[in-house]
């Protein structure tokens, strides 16, 4: 059975509980998470799972027109985000 999180503000929790983002979302095989909650980032989510899955992910994100130009500006914040923010 695939198991998804809707992980929006996984981050406030795990900050709360001390715990590896990881060790949280072990039994499940996908999730969404914001950058700009617990994150500090500006803008952006991330969707995570295996390879296959993001695959598909990527086909009906064209299919329902979810495209940004110019995201690299507003990607690198999350990667800053993702890289500095302590959890
Ligand atoms: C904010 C929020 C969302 C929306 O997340 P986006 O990635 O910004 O679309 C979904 N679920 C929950 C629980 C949220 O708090």
């Amino acid at each position: 059975m695939h198991v998804h999180v809707d992980g929006a503000r996984i981050f406030s929790g795990i900050a709360e509980l001390k715990v590896d983002p990881s060790e949280v979302l072990k039994e499940c095989s996908s999730a969404t998470f914001c950058l700009s909650k617990g994150l500090c980032a500006p803008v952006g989510s991330i969707i995570v799972g295996d390879s296959d899955f993001i695959a598909r992910v990527k086909i009906n994100r064209k299919i329902m027109g979810g495209h940004m130009r110019k995201a690299g500006v507003v990607a690198n914040t999350g990667l800053i985000a993702l890289k500095k923010m302590r959890f």
